[in-house]
């Protein structure tokens, strides 16, 4: 083959590549696409399908918080800084800063662990981008509050509450005269 033959042959290689690799292309037209775009194309929040245990940004509930310190204690990277000072007034104590850097937490879940109210604990929220590294400091208190004092009792731990108040539900039903009672034979020994 001579050179204008060769040169022919590669232009005709070049033409059926590009038109193969075209036609690869438009049969994605008409295909169902394997990614979506997200956020805003998916049917629910991502956020909505993940595991309730799922650990993500942390939050806190200053309503039920102690101030106990434990939390800030148990990070092994100091993300946490809270401020309490007692109260003269009502010898209770007072949080007047409590800060988590987002930036640095590696979402461990050892500062909700020991946590005796469920305050501080984590979301299914992942999305935390922001424009600076000083944005990523959650500052949970805009004002000095009074910190939450756990009553004595099964009651102490928030949490139990609604436990215990649906059991306390099923009791009552159960006591009452034609109650819902397990049937005979059936009964724990
Ligand atoms: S999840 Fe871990 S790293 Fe983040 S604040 Fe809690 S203890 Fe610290
Ligand atoms: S969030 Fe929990 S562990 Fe942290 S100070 Fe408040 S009550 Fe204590």
């Amino acid at each position: 083959m001579g050179a204008i033959g060769s040169y022919v042959e590669n232009i005709k290689d070049a033409v059926t590549t590009i038109f193969e690799g075209m036609a690869v292309t438009a049969s994605h037209f008409v295909r169902k696409p394997y990614t979506v775009q997200y956020p805003d194309r998916t049917e629910v929040r991502v956020q909505d399908t993940l595991p309730f245990r799922y650990r993500g940004i942390l939050e806190v509930d200053l309503e039920i918080c102690t101030g106990c310190l434990a939390c800030e204690r148990a990070c092994p990277i100091d993300c946490i800084v809270i401020a309490v000072e007692k109260d003269p007034a009502t010898r209770g104590m007072i949080i007047s800063q409590f800060d988590i850097d987002i930036a640095k937490c590696m979402f461990c879940g050892l500062c909700s662990e020991p946590c005796p109210t469920g305050s501080i604990h984590h979301t299914t929220e992942f999305e935390g981008a922001d424009f600076s590294l000083e944005s990523l400091i959650r500052r949970f208190v805009k004002e000095p509050i009074h910190a939450y004092k756990a009553k004595k009792g099964p009651e102490t731990d928030p949490r139990l509450a609604p436990i215990l108040s649906r059991g306390m539900h099923y009791l009552d039903q159960w006591a009452q005269p034609g109650g819902d009672k397990p049937a005979a034979g059936t009964e724990e020994s």
